[in-house]
């Protein structure tokens, strides 16, 4: 029986998938994540506790609990001390020098550069310099970021000085908030400056074997992002680019994940596409993000996570090939920031024709932020069809079913 190691940030829906896939497959999985003290079962009292904030310390106490076959990883902070550990332990996974560059992005960018692919204008500088100094050496628009957060956190696109100075002075207090300040990364003392790339935006889901990619699938994101902030909204595969683009894109991938050093195991590309060609945005050496995964299944609908542990554990997954039936998710954004009431219409939104789905995660009284401060969503709507047309349709039409009540929190008055 293969022990495969599961590292986790969360304890939450993937990892359960994760074990819900190994069990299936007969892989004794082991869990290591920082949430020890919050488990429940299955894993409980078996789980290996881990910092990291302490990658090299956490390495060696995963070291110390092998040997094992494999390992996976979920979310950003875990991926690097899978890849630690993979190089103690002997197990094929991504290097902790590609995924520290994927984790960062003047790093990537750089690396991006070396190779050749086409960059936007870049640099970066530490939180504590002057905006307005700083946007005189800025092309306009420009977009400012930093380095190590996800899921469009904090990315702001500004036009001109004003609205640079505003952007920067507010990423400054989201780097400087206490959430960001306790993942002490060095990466998150910076703000990153690029020239804004114009274009249509897509997803590429995919392995990594010796090096190579495989390609599993290509999102369409049809909603335009051109800021000021960048919400996840819609995700729709297969792709209705024509099969060439589809291969631009690709190719654009390969070179990304070559340039990044990437070797083994499931990556993340975001991509633009305009007339000049492919940009790749970013490529994270982990699968799309949680309950998002449940969009692709393989063969006999076999879940994105089991494919992955099957790869981990050396099995040929080469063969593997998405579903037929066209699908997509909808990550349903946080109109504003305040407090969550409840939802209505989620039962006309299931209703809609080829919607599989309508999962609210937002839970009654919870603090909610929007973008750019917030990183997280009020759910998901799942659908699943002929068509990426009538899918991407049917999430719109459930979307509008849904009405949200958020109560404005309001400011603590202190005499
Ligand atoms: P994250 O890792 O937080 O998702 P990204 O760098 O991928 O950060 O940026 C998030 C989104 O912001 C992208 O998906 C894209 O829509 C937009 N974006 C980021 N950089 C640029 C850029 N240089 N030009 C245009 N849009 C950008």
């Amino acid at each position: 029986m293969p022990r495969v190691l599961l590292v986790a940030a969360t304890t939450g829906y993937q990892a359960r998938v994760f074990a819900e896939a190994a069990r299936r497959l007969e892989f004794d999985l082991v869990l290591a994540t920082d949430r020890c003290h919050v488990l429940e079962d299955p894993w409980g009292d078996r789980a290996i506790p881990v910092r990291f904030d302490d990658p090299y310390g956490s390495r060696d106490v995963l070291a110390a609990s092998g040997p094992f076959d494999a390992v996976v990883a979920v979310g950003d902070q875990p991926t690097l001390l899978a890849a630690l550990a993979s190089e103690v332990l002997g197990l094929p996974f991504h290097s902790p020098a590609a995924v520290a560059a994927c984790r960062d992005k003047y790093l990537a960018r750089q690396r991006f550069q070396a190779l050749g692919l086409p960059v936007p204008k870049f640099f970066r500088v530490p939180v504590s310099a002057d905006p307005a100094e700083t946007a005189r050496r800025t092309p306009f628009p420009c977009v400012l970021k930093p380095l190590g957060l996800s899921a469009s956190r904090g990315v702001i696109r500004a036009n001109d000085t004003v609205e640079f100075v505003t952007a920067f002075e507010r990423i400054r207090a989201l780097l400087e908030s206490t959430d960001v300040l306790a993942l002490r990364e060095e990466h998150n003392r910076y703000i990153q400056v690029e020239s804004f790339i114009p274009g249509r935006e897509f997803a590429l889901e995919g392995l990594v074997t010796g090096g190579k990619l495989q390609t599993l699938a290509i999102f369409d994101k049809p909603d335009p992002l051109n800021g000021p902030f960048f919400e996840e909204t819609i995700y729709v595969t297969p792709s209705r680019e024509s099969s060439d683009t589809q291969q631009t894109l690709i190719d654009a991938t390969s070179r990304a994940v070559r340039a990044l050093g990437l070797t083994h195991g499931p990556i993340h590309a975001e991509l633009r596409l305009n007339r000049e060609g492919p940009w790749v945005l970013e490529v994270a050496a982990r699968p799309i993000g949680g309950l998002c995964a449940r969009a692709l299944l393989f063969d006999k609908g076999m879940p994105l996570e089991e494919l992955i542990l099957r790869h981990a554990a050396g099995q040929d997954v080469s063969a593997a090939k998405l579903s037929d039936r066209a699908t997509g998710v909808m990550m349903i954004p946080i109109p504003h920031s305040g407090i969550y009431r409840g939802v209505e219409g989620v039962e006309q939104a299931s209703a809609i024709p080829n919607v599989e789905d309508v999962i609210i995660t937002a839970k009654e009284g919870q603090k909610i932020l929007s973008l750019p401060e917030g990183a997280s969503y009020l759910g998901f709507i799942f659908a699943r069809g002929e068509t990426p047309d009538c899918v991407e349709l049917a999430l719109r039409q459930a979307h509008g079913c849904l009405s949200f009540e958020i109560a404005t929190a309001l400011p603590v008055v202190r005499r």
